[in-house]
């Protein structure tokens, strides 16, 4: 068995962040290396690498995760129109994945760039 992705650890408690939202597919809790004032990490329960290795089966857990991500926003109080936020997925070195176990960057606080570098 490959050995457990950082974000594995956290989900099954073996190192301690504080839970921001949780539900039966995902957890989310805040960026240990913030790029923004609010930087919270929506990640799957299941261990999906990328993006580029979901399966048909996955359906509900992709779902699961914008639906978080958006209930995440509304708890941050970053849901409206000017308060707004952004969601990113890095998928591959290229695109500046560093943890191989999905997951949403939802950044907000501060107005941001676009196009992103
Ligand atoms: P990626 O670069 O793969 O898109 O995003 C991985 C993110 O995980 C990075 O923003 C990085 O700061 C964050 N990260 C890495 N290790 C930890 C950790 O142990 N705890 C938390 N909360 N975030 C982490």
């Amino acid at each position: 068995m490959s050995e457990k992705t950082i974000f594995q650890k956290i989900i099954d408690r073996e190192i301690p962040a504080p839970l921001v939202y949780e539900d039966e597919f995902c957890v989310a809790f805040n960026d240990i290396s913030p790029q923004a004032p609010i930087h919270v990490l929506i990640v799957p329960r299941k261990v999906i690498p990328r993006v580029g290795a979901a399966e048909q089966d996955d359906q509900a857990t992709l779902g699961a995760l914008l639906l978080a991500a958006g209930a995440v926003a509304r708890k941050l109080g970053v849901d409206s129109r000017e308060k707004g936020f952004r969601l990113a997925i890095n998928n591959g070195v290229d695109a500046g994945e560093t943890v191989p176990h999905l997951h949403v960057h939802l950044l907000a606080g501060r107005p941001l760039d676009w196009p992103p570098g």
